[in-house]
């Protein structure tokens, strides 16, 4: 028996309301409801973050998070989506099990804040730092 929330989901001990499901990934609207029709997509089977994700059910999870995001704009009306993958505590992933969240945008009065503050460029080496994280790709 798993203590994670979203394992309980999956298997039916926690009620969820259900926006999809296929074999490998269950999508279910996220009880904060951000803004409406706040979704979050999941695969099925435990993965603690995106980092040890694999890279076909990835794949799945992304089509099945575009999807959501198509419905919510045709169907609900957002003018856009922000789709937001948390990743480990330090950016605010709060649920230990990989998650997607597909937040539709109405307008820019809503609750959703993001900012991508600049940084202070001339202090950072940016060829030695952009030949770090290439050489490292595997
Ligand atoms: P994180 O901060 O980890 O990226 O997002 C976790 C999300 O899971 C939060 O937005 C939170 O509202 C949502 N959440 C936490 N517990 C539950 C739950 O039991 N049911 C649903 N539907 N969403 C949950
Ligand atoms: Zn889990």
């Amino acid at each position: 028996m798993s203590d994670c929330i979203f394992c309980k989901i999956v298997n039916g001990e926690i009620p969820c309301y259900k926006v999809y499901e296929d074999a490998e990934v269950l999508a279910f609207l996220d009880i904060s409801q951000t803004t409406k029709g706040h979704t979050l997509v999941i695969p099925k089977e435990h993965f603690d973050n995106i980092l040890y994700c694999p890279e076909d059910l990835l794949g799945k999870v992304i089509r099945v998070a575009q999807k959501i995001a198509q419905a919510e704009v045709t169907t609900l009306g957002a003018q856009g989506v922000n789709i937001i993958i948390n990743t480990n505590e330090v950016a605010g992933q709060t649920v230990m099990h990989f998650h997607v969240h597909v937040i539709p945008r109405y307008s820019d009065n809503d609750k959703l804040r993001l900012e991508f503050l600049s940084n202070k460029l001339e202090k950072l080496n940016l060829p030695s730092i952009a030949e770090d994280i290439s050489k490292s790709i595997k």
